[in-house]
Order: structure tokens, then C-alpha cells, then sequence
């Protein structure tokens, strides 16, 4: 992956990692807010939906990935750009292939090529 590719999803990173600081800072607004908010019918308060991030594939995979914490994708993401600094994004944690880029547009922050992420998933 050159330089320019990193850059890219360095920006796609950060910007991810905003919005889920965002949304967690949401959900605490929203909880708080909760029983006035659906008292007025008001859905200004839900968390932002992730429509405009990416292509249908990243929804699918991200709506998936939310079954982690929004805390751990986060750090997940740091992590991400951490490997971006080395110049080992993009390349398989466990068996160093390069992953494609359909899946780093789906994910950012994975860590696994699809084989890997699916051997690891089967436990
Ligand atoms: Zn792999």
C-alpha cells in the first residue's frame, strides 16, 4: 500500500473515530434525554446513522461490528493507526497477506484478511 492509500484511510480513521466518540456522547445524550424525547416524538436526539460513511457493505460490516463496544472498535482504530505509522496496514496480523482493499473500505480498522477474521470467528 503507498502513501498516498495511507493517507486515505488514516483520514477514514480518524473521521470513524470521531463519529463513534460522537455517538457515544450521543447515546449518554440520548439516555439522559431518553423519556422527554420520546415523550415529543423528537428523534433529533438518536444516534447519527451511519448512511453517509460508506457503501452497503460497510453498513453490513459495521452493523455487525457493533456487536463489539463502541469503545473496543475505538481502539481498535487506534491501533490501525498505529499501523499505519509502521507501514504494516493493510497486511494480515496473523498471516501477512495483503488485505484487499474492498474489505479495508468495509473495514478500516480490521486487523485480519476475510480467511483469518472467518478461522478465528469458528474459534
Ligand atoms: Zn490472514
Amino acid at each position: 500500500m503507498n502513501k498516498a492509500d495511507m493517507k486515505v484511510y488514516r483520514e477514514r480513521l480518524i473521521a470513524l473515530r470521531a463519529r463513534l466518540r460522537g455517538d457515544v456522547d450521543n447515546l449518554a445524550n440520548a439516555t439522559l434525554k431518553k423519556s422527554r424525547s420520546e415523550a415529543n416524538g423528537d428523534l433529533s436526539s438518536m444516534p447519527i446513522h451511519m448512511a453517509d460513511i460508506g457503501s452497503d457493505n460497510f453498513e453490513q460490516e459495521f452493523s455487525l461490528s457493533l456487536m463489539e463496544s463502541e469503545e473496543g472498535i475505538i481502539g481498535r482504530i487506534e491501533q490501525a493507526m498505529e499501523r499505519i505509522e509502521e507501514g504494516t496496514y493493510g497486511q494480515c496480523e496473523e498471516c501477512g497477506v495483503r488485505i484487499p482493499k474492498a474489505r479495508l473500505n468495509a473495514i478500516p480498522y480490521t486487523t485480519l484478511c476475510v480467511k483469518c477474521a472467518a478461522d478465528s470467528e469458528q474459534g
